[in-house]
């Protein structure tokens, strides 16, 4: 394995699948990218089935290099680990969204949370929750409005500080979500041991879901353990109405995928949020 000590990353990590070559630009390119503020935010809507609303964002990073175009953050979110800059690329997504949340709190009828991802590695980063804090301080931001979303192969590398961390936050009042439900190092422990107020299920176990009878099994079993547990469930990934109409049957919370809305600037959010919604 190519990681070691602490930090046990997934069989799947996009890392291992590029060259060193290939690692080494992107590192570089990541550098300047900060610097050159290269970075922007897209936001995904997270449409509440009971009411219709939109009721939250996803903050989803996106990086538009001068010399490699757009690059995904599949790609280079593992080469930043590597290279040591996720703590800054995280400070620098958690000022923009929060300003942005901001934004919104002050503009829209109805509040709306807006939820970020944070990197494992971020967990062990101390700063964490001076930075969140100082955003909601500086701006005046209620910590309701923002949540952390955490994937649960990130808990395997150090369960006890991670733990630490999300407890803190949370007890301030920030929401916090299990990202990718049900794959990677799924442990059934992780769901009670950390203080979670929602769990998204990956959209491996959605796509299709109206014609995959496993998968139907599978995720109302988890929507049924999550709400034993007192959690909200947000399904990821939904494309087209059949697997919307399976996933309100089983009393699934929230939805978010495609067949909603693909990830957009911030202005087409709020355009698509103000304007008068067709019946
Ligand atoms: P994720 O957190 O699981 O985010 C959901 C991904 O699924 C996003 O890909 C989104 O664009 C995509 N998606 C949404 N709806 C659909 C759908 O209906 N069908 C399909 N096929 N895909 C859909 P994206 O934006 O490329 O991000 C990929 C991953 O990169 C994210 O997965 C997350 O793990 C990571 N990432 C993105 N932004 C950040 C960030 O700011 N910080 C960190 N640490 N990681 C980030
Ligand atoms: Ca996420
Ligand atoms: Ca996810
Ligand atoms: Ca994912």
């Amino acid at each position: 394995a190519q990681r070691q000590g602490g930090h046990q990353f997934c069989h799947y990590c996009p890392t291992l699948t590029l060259s060193m070559d290939d690692r080494l630009t992107l590192g570089n390119a990541l550098h300047q990218a900060l610097t050159n503020q290269e970075f922007h935010l897209h936001y995904q809507p997270q449409v509440q089935l009971s009411t219709g609303n939109v009721t939250g964002v996803e903050a989803l990073l996106r990086w538009q290099s001068p010399h490699m175009g757009n690059v995904s953050p599949e790609r280079f979110i593992p080469v930043a680990e590597d290279f040591g800059l996720i703590g800054l690329i995280t400070q620098w997504v958690i000022g923009a969204a929060c300003e942005q949340a901001y934004q919104w709190y002050c503009t829209l009828p109805e509040p709306l949370v807006v939820s970020i991802n944070v990197s494992a590695l971020d967990l062990h980063f101390n700063n964490l929750e001076q930075v969140i804090f100082g955003h909601l301080q500086r701006l005046g931001l209620p910590p309701h409005l923002l949540q952390i979303e955490v994937t649960e192969t990130g808990l395997v590398a150090d369960g006890l500080q991670a733990l630490d961390t999300l407890t803190r936050l949370r007890e301030q009042g920030i929401r916090v979500a299990i990202d990718d439900f049900g794959t990677g190092y799924s442990s059934l422990s992780y769901l009670s041991l950390f203080p979670w107020d929602s769990l998204k299920i990956d959209r491996v176990f959605i796509q299709n879901i109206h014609q995959n009878v496993n998968n139907q099994s599978i995720v109302a079993l988890v929507i049924q353990l999550a709400q034993a547990l007192n959690l909200k469930v947000v399904a990821e990934g939904v494309e087209v109405a059949e697997e919307a109409d399976c996933l309100r049957n089983f009393g699934c919370d929230w939805i978010q995928g495609y067949f909603y809305g693909r990830p957009l600037p911030a202005h087409q959010i709020t355009s698509a949020l103000t304007s008068p919604q067709p019946q």
